[in-house]
């Protein structure tokens, strides 16, 4: 079997979901399992009428409810037939009520939990989930609404749940495998999931990209497909960079880094099911469904740049803590990540000095009572409005040279760079940078590591030592990092 998530864009309008429908008739033969986002910006409307909701605007939070029913009522009504469409039609009506009544509620008691924030961001999935199914089957496909609630089996970390992985491969398999072996095809909404209880979570923005891969690796997925709104995985992203090229193949452990800081192209938690059942994962373009995009997997020949790729991820919070006398005593860094652990706030990067420590961090988390404790141990500081630009590549590993290249590039944009962080994989370098500054040092990077036209050139691996005898010697500049 296979598994084929299609994101926002992909389903965003009754033609899109067309070929969505196209896509999935040319692959029965492989026994797809068909994952689906929420229509592109439907999960921002959801969380912005929560917030209206919340802060005493009900009639803004039930106007945009009535632009996400209008979007999807008319999709249905060119997608489904007279008899298909009655009935969908009112089980998506009962949905967009019951959301009615959800925020209501929520304006009532002038409070949004995260509880609740999940009950309303699970509407996008369940929607699309339910049109996808009746359109696939108007297009003669034997296609059956699963409900995700009731297979990806989830702690209780409201809007970053954690699935289970043994009690949602379970059922997982006694929901779908009787569909797939009457060669049906089953449609599930992604990013959505429940406790154990069966209260409604959702896996983080973005999480569609995670449910297809814990889909894939609970059934033993022959491949994992994510179609989605560019060529494939890029050279960077495309829309802060449109020289950024198709990278052909990539190895998991370079896509993971990638994803991690900040290629929203795949949650950063896809590839830990795939790697671990070893799936290849394929990014794909539902636009150009005839193009190769990226195929992600074990092994990947090494490319002839330096770097495979460049990531970006903005709203980055620096938190540094200063402390002359503590730093270097035995159990002060211990200290330091016992607090980050017990207020569940991840680090992003590290960076130590004598004097100081600097961690970056997501700034949608809540610091305040970390930055109390933190207190404790020496003098804090908190920098919003930062991001972290990554660029990996395994070649880096042990060569010099390299990091002194990417920080004069920067430095020759004037661009000011407040943390440096080589990662403990070594695939990849790692800094800190205002976000306004985000897309000229992107572009100066890309034009320097990738470009061959650009005027500083690409950087190209002329002559590497491998660990095997056999020096590897790449003697021609390309504007492709990828030998496929
Ligand atoms: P979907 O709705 O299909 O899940 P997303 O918007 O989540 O799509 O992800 C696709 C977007 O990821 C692209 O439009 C692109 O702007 C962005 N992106 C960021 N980095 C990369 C990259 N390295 N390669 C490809 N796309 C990237
Ligand atoms: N619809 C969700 C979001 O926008 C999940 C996803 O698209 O992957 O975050
Ligand atoms: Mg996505």
């Amino acid at each position: 079997m296979i598994v084929m998530k299609f994101g926002g864009t992909s389903v965003e309008n009754d033609t899109a979901i067309n070929r969505v429908a196209d896509i999935v008739l040319g692959r029965l033969e492989e026994r797809p399992v068909v994952v689906v986002s929420a229509i592109a910006g439907v999960t921002d409307a959801l969380q912005a009428m929560s917030n209206a909701a919340a802060s005493g605007s009900l009639p803004e939070a039930l106007k945009l409810l009535r632009k996400v029913r209008q979007q999807y009522l008319a999709v249905l009504s060119v997608l489904a037939s007279r008899a298909g469409e009655a009935a969908v039609r009112q089980e998506v009506q009962a949905l967009l009520d019951s959301t009615q009544d959800v925020l209501r509620g929520i304006s009532v008691l002038g409070e949004l939990t995260a509880r609740s924030t999940d009950n309303i961001l699970a509407v996008g999935e369940l929607l699309s989930s339910r049109i996808v199914s009746a359109a696939l089957a108007e297009r003669g496909i034997d296609s059956v609404l699963v409900d995700s609630r009731h297979c990806i089996v989830t702690d209780a970390s409201h809007t970053r749940a954690v699935p289970l992985f043994d009690r949602t491969s379970d059922r997982l398999r006694s929901h779908i495998k009787p569909l797939l072996q009457a060669n049906q095809v089953p449609v599930m909404g992604g990013f959505i999931g429940a406790t154990t209880e069966g209260v409604p979570t959702t896996l983080g923005r973005g999480g569609s990209d995670f449910s297809a891969a814990i889909i894939g690796a609970a059934l033993h997925a022959r491949r994992i497909e994510i179609w989605t709104d560019v060529e494939g995985m890029m050279t960077t992203d495309p829309r802060l960079c449109p020289q950024a090229q198709r990278i052909e193949v990539i190895g998991f452990d370079e896509a993971s880094e990638l994803a991690f800081f900040g290629a929203k192209v795949l949650h950063p938690a896809t590839l830990i099911p795939a790697v671990e059942k070893n799936i290849p994962v394929h990014v794909l373009d539902s636009r150009h469904p005839e193009s190769q995009g990226t195929c992600i997997r074990a092994r990947a020949q090494r490319s002839r740049t330096v770097f495979r790729a460049i990531a970006a991820k903005a709203g980055i919070s620096v938190i540094n803590v200063k402390s002359p006398r503590m730093l270097m005593a035995h159990g002060f860094l211990r200290s330091l990540f016992e607090a980050f652990d017990r207020h569940g706030c991840a680090a992003d990067l590290v960076s130590t000095s004598e004097v100081s420590v600097s961690v970056a961090l997501d700034s949608s988390r809540d610091v305040a009572a970390l930055v109390n404790d933190l207190q404790k141990l020496g003098e804090v500081e908190v920098e919003d409005g930062k991001a972290i630009i990554c660029l990996v590549g395994k070649h880096i590993r042990g060569r010099a040279g390299i990091a002194a290249s990417v920080f004069s590039t920067v430095a020759a944009a004037h661009v000011n760079v407040h943390m440096i962080s080589q990662g403990a994989s070594e695939i990849n370098i790692s800094f800190v940078v205002e976000e306004q500054d985000v897309p000229q040092t992107v572009q100066r990077l890309h034009r320097h590591f990738f470009e061959p036209t650009g005027q500083d050139g690409p950087t190209v691996i002329r002559s590497v030592t491998t660990r095997s005898p056999v020096p590897v010697l790449v003697a021609q500049a390309s504007a492709r990092p990828e030998a496929g």
